[in-house]
């Protein structure tokens, strides 16, 4: 059974005209990274807030960890973590105090506060104010939080946008940790780096739409140009050419080069995710 079983999802905001999601459909199997690509304003948080039941009176059927969303009550919060967008700390807490405060909500058994802030990098900052925290810490904090009560099922909307390389690698590490302990993970992103590296599925949403649910490798595979560049000097001049990569071993002409040349540089052409989703959807990701 699937941990996420989402068919014909649909909100429209009070104040919107036109729906902000618009029939979706997608599952989401345990132990699975599951990536939410799209723009800005494609409908990502409208998507996890539905799921996480911040927002109400969408149409169509959700199930999550085995019952129906609608049927869920407080114990559901038991059961998930949430990292949001835009983290809402106490500012005037320290970190270790924030973490110490949202722990006393759980009634299941949670994790060391002091543990969850090494685990993100913040092991020496636990106490100072979150106010003097810069974004990344603020945005590694969320992530601790939402481990306070070591769910099986966690969802990170944006966990990478305006980080530091040096954020950006441990949030990707931790994220790979958790479908490591087992865990199902939720994660919405416009960064394709993170979407490409981490998930096992990404779905493409554009306009409040799923364009497609595929793995990042065989969407490169299906779109790639799977070719080989190699560059070389031969006979004391340079020179590129392109060899188409199937077939690579029985090419007399790349055979001959290879043994002729000297070969300088070797790649094989990669088609990005992000070329992908222009291709498929017809729109960039800024
Ligand atoms: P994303 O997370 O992919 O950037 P959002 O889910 O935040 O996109 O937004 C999807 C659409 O819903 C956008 O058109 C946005 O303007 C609209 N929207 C988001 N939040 C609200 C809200 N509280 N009220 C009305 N419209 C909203
Ligand atoms: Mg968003």
């Amino acid at each position: 059974m699937p941990v996420v079983d989402v068919d014909g999802l649909t909100f429209t905001y009070a104040s919107g005209t036109a729906p902000a999601v618009r029939d979706l459909r997608f599952r989401i199997e345990r132990g699975e990274i599951f990536g939410f690509l799209g723009p800005n304003g494609a409908g990502k948080s409208t998507t996890q807030k539905l799921l996480i039941g911040l927002l109400r009176g969408y149409r169509g059927t959700v199930s999550i960890l085995g019952r129906d969303l609608a049927d869920c009550k407080a114990d559901y919060y038991e059961r998930i973590g949430v990292s949001f967008e835009l983290p809402n700390h106490y500012l005037r807490l320290t970190g270790l105090e924030n973490l110490r405060y949202f722990r006393t909500l759980y009634r299941g058994g949670t994790q060391q506060p002091e543990a969850l802030l090494e685990m993100v990098g913040l092991g020496d900052d636990g106490e100072r104010p979150v106010g003097e925290y810069s974004k990344g810490m603020k945005t590694r904090l969320g992530v601790a939080r939402a481990l306070l009560n070591d769910p099986q099922l966690i969802f990170l909307d944006e966990p990478t946008v305006g980080l530091d390389p040096v954020s950006r690698r441990r949030i990707r590490d931790l994220v790979r940790e958790m479908k490591k302990a087992g865990r199902t993970v939720f994660l919405t992103t416009h960064d394709m780096t993170v979407a490409d590296e981490l998930c096992d599925h990404v779905a493409f949403i554009v306009n409040g739409e799923i364009r497609l649910v595929e793995s990042p490798r065989d969407l490169k595979l299906a779109h790639g140009a799977r070719t080989v560049v190699m560059e070389y000097d031969l006979g004391g001049r340079p020179g590129r050419r392109e060899f188409p990569l199937d077939g690579l071993g029985d090419d007399a002409d790349f055979l001959d080069l290879l043994r002729q040349a000297t070969v300088r540089t070797l790649h094989t052409q990669e088609t990005t995710l992000e070329d992908v989703f222009l291709r498929v959807t017809g729109h960039g990701l800024q």
